[in-house]
């Protein structure tokens, strides 16, 4: 582990505002598993950001499910799936990491996991997501056609880079209504003891098929961490993600010498030749090096990495994008 300068690296402009609550704590000598928590917690408690903790909107059946991952390294790792009673996913993969002997709970156990680890039981719908939904369901894109939704753009993020806002989908289409929405708060820190962390909290894709998880929850897919080789967290069209084993893949190619910007594109091009890649896709992995250097690279332009350091907060669009239609 080399010493050096903490740094704070996640997913689009909304994390920003969690990026600056773990930050005190993180530069004074925090642990970084509790800076990225930290940064989860603030995004899921947000009722403005639509795809992370409450705010989320719904799987298709009207019903909010919450999936999270934790990871300190390849031994120390917790992943829970399909929470609908409780609103701290990653944190309640940090309970699974640490008080089992297991890798990943789901579903309804996961839940009772929590209740009896003494994690609040919530409401997870927020009126606005219900509304949404509602919308959706009254719309002809409420059938559940999963063709038609995979031609719908406006399920394409698109950031501002309005770090006070958590919406990100529709805003760039004239006349459209915001009511599609994916992306996750994946966020990365490095500690000033050069320790690594990462966590990843999304309530997955709206409108999606009951049952369905994406890569966010998944170690290796949605976020991986190696105190050997860097860490990388990833958002967006998780079924491309999970294809591809992606933020594995980021890191492994930081293993074999890569800075992390060109490990993040290495894995954004190997989605590129994987998938027929559609309107409504969009994938961004950020990466973060085992001295503190962070690279960012996407599918599609409309992606923004929020970055806390010693130089202070910042937005930066990734190095390198795939597509630029
Ligand atoms: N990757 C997440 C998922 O597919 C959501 C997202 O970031 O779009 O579940």
């Amino acid at each position: 582990m080399q010493p050096g300068n903490p740094v704070m690296a996640s997913t689009w402009s909304f994390s920003a505002r969690g990026n600056a609550a773990a930050w005190v704590a993180l530069a004074s000598g925090g642990d970084p598993l509790d800076a990225v928590l930290e940064a989860c917690r603030v995004a899921e408690e947000d009722p403005a950001v639509d795809s992370v903790g409450f705010g989320g909107l719904p799987d298709a059946s009207g019903r909010v499910t919450l999936d999270g991952c934790v990871m300190r390294s390849p031994s120390r790792c917790g992943s829970a799936c399909g929470l609908r009673r409780h609103l701290h996913p990653a944190r309640v993969a940090r309970l699974v990491m640490e008080r089992t002997p297991h890798g990943m709970l789901a579903g309804e156990a996961a839940d009772d996991f929590a209740d009896a680890h003494g994690e609040p039981v919530r409401d997870l719908l927020a009126p606005a997501a219900r509304e949404a939904w509602e919308r959706w369901r009254a719309s002809p894109r409420g059938t559940g056609d999963a063709a038609a939704q995979a031609r719908d753009r406006s399920l394409r993020p698109v950031d501002t880079g309005d770090p006070a806002a958590g919406a990100l989908f529709g805003a760039h289409l004239r006349g459209e209504r915001r009511w599609h929405a994916h992306d996750t708060i994946g966020s990365l820190a490095r500690g000033r003891d050069g320790q690594l962390a990462g966590a990843c909290s999304t309530s997955g894709t709206p409108w999606k098929v009951p049952g369905r998880v994406g890569d966010s929850p998944i170690v290796g897919h949605g976020l991986y961490v190696d105190p050997e080789a860097g860490a990388a967290t990833a958002t967006g069209t998780g079924e491309l993600i999970m294809g591809t084993c992606g933020s594995f893949l980021v890191v492994e190619e930081m293993r074999r010498g890569a800075a992390p910007a060109a490990a993040a594109r290495a894995a954004v091009e190997r989605i590129g030749r994987a998938f027929r890649i559609e309107p409504h896709h969009q994938v961004a992995f950020v990466a973060l090096g085992l001295d503190g250097t962070v690279g960012a690279a996407a599918l599609r332009t409309g992606f923004l990495a929020a970055i806390r350091d010693g130089r202070g907060e910042r937005l930066e669009p990734p190095g390198f994008t795939l597509r630029d239609d």
